[in-house]
């Protein structure tokens, strides 16, 4: 293991890891719902540590690579639409659509720009008059509120050239959709410290009833995640299906309400469609019609598109729903790298190719 510090005490992970091994009976198939967490196991070695002990696989907890080509390829086109400007999160610019990249769309006339938070969109639109301002929103409940903060601020200010392309995403109904499909292995949850933070881990008590599996709450240190991973495996073999926060510091039971009223003000839950899997049944959000007005799919309608791209060559679906590893993938590491990603997974700082291509060697393995 490679790892040292408050959360990352060499021998207290290696006391751990003796206990998770002492206390299974047999191997646990375990998801990782957050790319925060898919990186912490790959990155401190973890990972390597329990196979044989506990399987663990990845979720669609990246919300970068869950993305759909529709929205990409919207905002494609609309940055190279005139006096038009593309706002978004430096790990979305690569991420490739069915027309391409927003940084290929740079190379062909497309004005992007890069920002750290939704409200530098804002300033942006404010500082630029006579230029839309699209912010290309996207990620799970943890960013959320801010991009709903932002679309109060533009409505404050009377910002006629803002809007953004709503492209949240809701980690509940993913957790359901993977469930649902026939081949799940999932046996208990690795829930995100970071979205539970905002929703509360007691959003998980009607999962956990109707699948009868553990949800245990964690958060990203190599520690926080071993201490997860033991509580999951104890609940398992001690056959008690319940909600359990491993990640003290950073979640309350019931959330942040601020958050969530800002989240509850601004928008409605409403299907969506993720990459890989299709249309989630709630799976997203959309702008209250109190805001349409800075809903980019109402002001720039004759540009959307439904057409879906299938992503050639990338597993990435099947890599989303734990289904293979990234390596796995007869395309890692050959035809996929982080310089020229074939897929999401590939590029995003939370995506699970990323973590294996830069944290495992580099050793092909087949399905
Ligand atoms: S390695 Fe590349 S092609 Fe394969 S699933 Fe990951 S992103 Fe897609």
């Amino acid at each position: 293991m490679k790892f040292l510090d408050e959360f990352r005490d060499v021998e207290t992970a290696q006391r751990l890891i003796d206990q998770i091994g002492n206390r299974c009976t047999r191997s646990w198939v375990l998801m990782d719902v957050c790319g925060g967490q898919t990186h912490g196991l790959v990155r401190s070695g973890i990972e390597r540590e329990l196979a044989g002990t506990v399987e663990l696989i990845h979720g669609p907890g990246c919300p970068v690579c869950v993305t759909s080509t529709q929205s990409i390829d919207f905002a494609v086109a609309l940055s190279l639409r005139p006096k038009t400007i593309v706002a978004t999160f430096g790990d979305m610019i690569r991420v490739p659509g069915g027309d391409g990249s927003l940084m290929q769309a740079r190379g062909r006339g497309g004005d992007l720009q890069m920002v750290y938070s939704p409200m530098d969109a804002v300033e942006l639109a404010s500082a630029k008059p006579d230029h839309e301002v699209i912010f290309l929103a996207v990620g799970f409940e943890t960013t959320t509120p801010a991009t709903a903060l932002a679309v109060m601020q533009a409505d404050q200010l009377g910002l006629s050239n803002f809007s953004i392309v709503a492209s949240h995403v809701r980690v509940l109904p993913a957790m359901e959709a993977i469930m649902a499909m026939p081949d799940c292995r999932v046996e208990g949850f690795l829930a995100a410290g970071h979205v539970c933070s905002i929703t509360g881990h007691d959003v998980y008590e009607p999962f956990v009833r109707q699948h009868q599996l553990p949800v245990v709450v964690t958060g990203f240190e190599p520690l926080d995640l071993l201490e997860g991973i033991l509580r999951t495996v104890t609940l398992l073999e001690s056959s008690r299906p319940v909600v359990d926060n491993r990640y003290g510091r950073g979640v309350q039971k019931h959330g942040n309400a601020a958050a969530q009223s800002l989240i509850e003000t601004v928008y409605e839950v409403d299907d969506c469609d993720w990459r890989g899997f299709g249309t989630i049944a709630d799976g997203g959000y959309r702008l209250r019609s109190r805001y349409e007005a800075f809903d980019a799919s109402r002001k720039f309608e004759s540009m959307t598109t439904s057409h879906h791209h299938n992503d050639r060559g990338c597993h990435a679906a099947d890599v989303l729903s734990g289904r293979i590893k990234p390596k796995q993938c007869p395309a890692f590491g050959k035809t996929c790298t982080p310089e020229s990603p074939l897929g999401a997974p590939m590029v995003s700082g939370e995506g699970a190719c990323a973590a294996y291509y830069r944290f495992e060697p580099i050793s092909i393995e087949t399905p």
